[in-house]
């Protein structure tokens, strides 16, 4: 698929650095140790998002290219224990100016850990994408983690609940990099997303 070719453009500290805005973009968010960049990695075939714990690495927006109207973009990972206070008020400032003006934003990744879902962050992201009626999917990443049975509960308590506060406009699925659970299901819907 052309998620394969996905490479890497650019990292943008503010929203003023972000590449023209122009053709469609599908954000990544979660909190930090979510499974982002395991997801991201899993879905681009690639080595993209560095695995790597280190809070300073996180606070760009990273642009990936799938072509020449296409892109990924990895969001700051929030609620890392370790981060400052003040670092945390610059990420939210910023993904709050991106999120809030980016024409090109198609939709918006949610990774959430199955075992912890629905953290503060992650209503943050709910409430934000309903109000702006921006289509939103969620992996709940670390399936392999609960048995089939566990899983499969948790997949539909957490769908009722989150169609129950926030609508119909978030789709929600199972994932798991390393059994490669859900990827065709996730490259689908970012398929959908990009006109592809
Ligand atoms: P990020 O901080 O959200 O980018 O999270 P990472 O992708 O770096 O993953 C955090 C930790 O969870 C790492 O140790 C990963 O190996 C592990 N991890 C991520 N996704 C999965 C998954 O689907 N299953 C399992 N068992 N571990 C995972």
């Amino acid at each position: 698929g052309l998620c394969q070719q996905a490479t890497f453009m650019i990292s943008a500290a503010k929203v003023d650095q972000c590449p023209a805005d122009e053709g469609l973009e599908v954000a990544f968010a979660g909190r930090s140790n979510a499974g982002k960049s395991s997801a991201l990695n899993t879905l681009t075939h690639a080595n993209l998002a560095r695995t790597s714990k280190t809070p300073g690495r996180t606070q760009l927006l990273n642009f990936f290219r799938l072509d020449d109207e296409r892109r990924l973009v990895d969001l700051p990972g929030y609620g890392y224990a370790k981060v400052p206070i003040p670092l945390k008020q610059h990420w939210q400032r910023h993904l709050e100016a991106y999120l809030g003006s980016r024409e090109s934003l198609a939709g918006v990744f949610l990774m959430m850990d199955i075992r912890h879902p629905l953290t503060e962050f992650d209503r943050m992201m709910l409430d934000w994408s309903s109000a702006s009626q921006m289509p939103l999917h969620i992996l709940l990443t670390k399936s392999d983690k609960l048995a089939f049975g566990a899983a499969k509960t948790a997949l539909l308590t957490i769908q009722h609940d989150v169609r129950k506060q926030w609508g119909d406009a978030v789709s929600v699925q199972l994932f798991s990099a390393p059994k490669r659970q859900g990827v065709e299901q996730a490259q689908q819907v970012l398929a959908d997303w990009l006109g592809l």
